[in-house]
């Protein structure tokens, strides 16, 4: 390898294709607070040992944290993550600054984007494209595609519908639309059910849409926390999982991350391509998958 390619990050699409073991990856956020910078380094420090295969960095939903994300991916490669893959949403952008973006990570070496529309910014109801922006990832997939055919795409979807859904086949129909666009793979929105990532699979089987899916969990960390992002992304809060967390005391996180566990051994006995963990800027989270795959190893052949 000469050193210009060892800049330039592997598509993630091509770990996929070659893949002799599911791919493990993690989700960073640009902190607000010095504090939050605190805890982004430790978890960058201490989760380097477990070895995922790729980990991502989330594009602020304003403009605040923006500029970090790109900061951010360069000082995860610095801690020797490979490949990085900056989230890149279409809010408050126009076409020629999305370009100027792309243009620039892919001088960087970044090869792998996931594009996303992003939400309406705070205090709207309604997505409004921006003058001479785009209005869905759909759109900005086929621009990125375009403009640099070399990058890999991730899209986002959600088993259990999208806040804004107006139905389970418009929604397919849309995903649909984003991997015809140039998609490359498709990560969902974190769950607690595994039927629920079932039965959505199957739905994408029937659809045609033939990309890998990594599943994208979450360890509840306390009750508030999971009350609070299962009522923001719409996704069931279990029943079963809610009387573990509230009977667990001070053993909340274990309970959580236990459940999670659960739910990994399950999803890689049923063949999924890898598993993206929500981890928050903690290195807590990871523990699921790394007991999970102690789990399997151990009951391996029993
Ligand atoms: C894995 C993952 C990572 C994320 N990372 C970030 C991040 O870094 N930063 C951030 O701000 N947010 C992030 N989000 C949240 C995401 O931006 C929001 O959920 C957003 O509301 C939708 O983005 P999308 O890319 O899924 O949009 P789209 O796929 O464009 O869909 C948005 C809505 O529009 C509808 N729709 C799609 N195409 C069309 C069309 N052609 N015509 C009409 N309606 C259409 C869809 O059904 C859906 O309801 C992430 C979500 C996930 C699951």
């Amino acid at each position: 390898m000469s050193p210009i390619d060892s800049l330039i990050d592997r598509p993630i699409s091509s770990l996929l294709a070659e893949r002799d073991h599911p791919l493990l990856s993690y989700e960073f956020f640009p902190p607000k607070s010095e504090t939050g910078m605190q805890s982004l380094q430790s978890a960058m420090e201490g989760l380097l040992d477990t070895h995922p295969d790729f980990v991502t960095i989330t594009y602020g939903a304003g403009g605040s944290t923006r500029g970090q994300t790109f900061e951010i991916a360069e000082w995860l490669r610095r801690f020797r993550y490979r490949p990085v893959m900056p989230h890149l949403t279409c809010v408050g952008h126009s076409q020629a600054e999305l370009g100027d973006i792309a243009d620039r990570i892919h001088e960087d070496g970044f090869r792998n984007i996931m594009t996303l529309r992003g939400d309406p910014p705070k205090g709207d109801s309604e997505f409004v494209p921006p003058a001479d922006g785009f209005g869905n990832a759909r759109d900005l997939a086929a621009f990125l595609k375009n403009r640099h055919p070399d990058f890999c795409l991730g899209v986002a979807a959600y088993p259990e519908g999208h806040p804004e859904s107006r139905g389970e086949a418009e929604d397919i129909d849309y995903l649909k639309q984003k991997v015809d666009a140039g998609a490359d793979f498709i990560t969902t929105q974190l769950f607690l059910n595994n039927k629920v990532f079932y039965r959505f699979r199957d739905r994408c089987d029937a659809a045609g849409i033939d990309i890998p899916i990594l599943p994208g969990l979450m360890p509840a960390l306390s009750v508030a926390q999971i009350q609070r992002i299962c009522g923001m992304c719409q996704a069931e809060l279990p029943a079963a999982l809610l009387e573990k967390l509230e009977n667990a005391g001070d053993n909340v996180q274990d309970a959580g991350i236990l459940w999670c566990m659960e739910q990994i051994v399950d999803l890689l006995q049923q063949g999924v391509p890898g598993i993206h963990l929500y981890i928050l800027n903690q290195i807590k989270p990871a523990l699921s998958y790394q007991l999970a795959c102690r789990f399997i190893e151990m009951t391996r052949g029993l």
